[in-house]
């Protein structure tokens, strides 16, 4: 079994290793730290959760220490670009961790937050910078800073880089940081688009791969709900309230809506029903962001419903389930969602909710990543509750009045005694009324289905 020790990497970030715990290489780290360390350029084909961060950063902060360089003034030795705030934010706390005992300095810039602030903290160099684009470009375009030191340069989730429009943003970038740099390039999925930004931005690179192009992480046991658009909601407070049971203890809850205006009404409405969640999504605040995913970490409010733009930042251990309340229409960024669950060697669930004009979407998925999904049966009294004949909202409300999710670390301190309920079962019930009826608004499903990028 290979060892960091086995891999040359340097005493302090051997130490660093050590308290953060770590015992031996995951696969893409031992494929990769030797051949960065050699100053060779790579192509990195990695799955979320497989360490790739660690993969770039130990090499690299060994680099930057053996060449003895000083902080240079308004610029960054090492640069790592990432799609969002969130996923920069994960990076700069990495390198902060690995690089501890190699005194190097670390910086990180994202959007929504204030560029006076951020002009002021690069006026003095960094030796490690991590961005998103955007951020980056307007302090550039402000001459508060240049990229004329980067000796290496990381795009990190170069995919969902080109899915968020970054792709101008990364050219002007690739044109003002020196040529003879070192460029690691890592990317979930590899469709052409990306291998002609490998082309332009690395030099015979080693190609590492940790898995098969999309193949879906394996411990996830994948579920499928065939439901209407608008009953998903209904299907959603059931399962969430326990009416309804799914495979799985429930610990955090991450859920994917296609816009951000569904997310924001997926939240309202559960709130209607006593079951609180957060939105996270491009229209809300850093502020605000901050707060969601805080909550979520600490399981205050374990239920967050997201669009697209948390599907790759987000490193929260302990997502027991994804559903998907929406699928996606990229299959490559169903990989990316699911992939929140099942981090750190855990086993995890998705949880998909298929609609009928959905169909083509779960024929690309299957078909991309040869997921396999269990049917799961619809509740036995779905359609009367559905049709308003089942429990009227004043009697569903006492029971939906505390969310099954349970908080738990310091949030669950606080927490009143558990309601016991007796329809609580280990395993989903396999006969279910099957999906179908009338939708009791068609406005409504029209203007679900108004698309809007997250
Ligand atoms: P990443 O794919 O870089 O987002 O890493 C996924 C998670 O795995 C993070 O929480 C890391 O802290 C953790 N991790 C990375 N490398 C190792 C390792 N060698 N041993 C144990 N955990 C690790």
């Amino acid at each position: 079994m290979t060892q960091f020790s086995d891999l040359g990497l340097s005493q302090p970030v051997l130490q660093a290793l050590d308290l953060k715990g770590y015992t031996e290489p995951t696969p893409i780290q031992a494929q990769a730290i030797p051949a960065v360390l050699e100053g060779r350029d790579l192509m990195g084909i990695a799955q979320t959760g497989t360490g790739k961060t660690a993969a770039f950063m130990l090499p690299s902060i060994d680099r930057l220490r053996d060449a003895d360089r000083q902080t240079p003034f308004k610029s960054c030795r090492m640069l790592v670009l990432a799609p969002t705030r969130e996923l920069a934010g994960q990076i700069a706390q990495s390198a902060k961790d690995y690089g501890a005992l190699a005194g190097l300095k670390v910086q990180s810039i994202v959007g929504g937050t204030s560029v006076n602030k951020d002009r002021n903290k690069l006026h003095r160099g960094t030796d490690i910078l991590v961005a998103t684009p955007g951020r980056l470009l307007d302090l550039i375009d402000q001459k508060a800073f240049t990229l004329d030191k980067v000796e290496v340069l990381v795009l990190d989730e170069a995919d969902q880089m080109l899915d968020l429009g970054f792709i101008h943003a990364l050219r002007r970038i690739s044109q003002l940081v020196p040529e003879d740099r070192q460029t690691l390039f890592f990317s979930a999925t590899m469709p052409k688009q990306i291998q002609e930004l490998v082309g332009k931005y690395c030099r015979n690179p080693v190609k590492v791969s940790v898995t098969p192009e999309s193949t879906t992480a394996e411990r996830i046991d994948q579920y499928l709900f065939m439901v209407q658009q608008d009953e998903k909601q209904t299907l959603l407070e059931m399962i969430l309230s326990e009416r309804h049971s799914v495979p799985g203890k429930f610990e955090r809850v991450l859920i994917f809506a296609r816009t951000k205006h569904g997310c924001d009404r997926i939240v309202k409405k559960l709130s209607q029903v006593g079951i609180p969640a957060n939105a996270i999504h491009g229209n809300k605040s850093q502020p605000q962001r901050e707060r969601a995913l805080d909550e979520f970490k600490r399981a205050k409010t374990p239920i967050l419903v997201a669009t697209d733009v948390a599907a790759r930042g987000i490193d929260i251990p302990g997502v027991s389930h994804v559903l998907n309340y929406e699928l996606p229409n990229v299959p490559e960024q169903y990989v990316h969602r699911i992939g929140r669950t099942a981090r750190a060697g855990k086993d995890g669930i998705a949880i998909a909710f298929c609609a009928e004009d959905e169909r083509d979407y779960l024929k690309d998925i299957r078909k991309k990543t040869d997921a396999e999904f269990e049917r799961l049966p619809l509740p036995d009294n779905f359609r009367a509750v559905v049709e308003g004949v089942g429990p009227t909202k004043r009697e569903q409300k006492p029971r939906l009045a505390r969310p099954k999710v349970r908080p738990t670390g310091d949030a669950a301190k606080k927490r009143k005694p558990k309601v016991k309920h007796p329809n609580r079962a280990g395993a989903p019930k396999r006969e279910g009324a099957p999906a179908g009826g009338k939708s009791r608004s068609g406005n409504r499903r029209r203007r679900s289905g108004a698309r809007q990028p997250g």
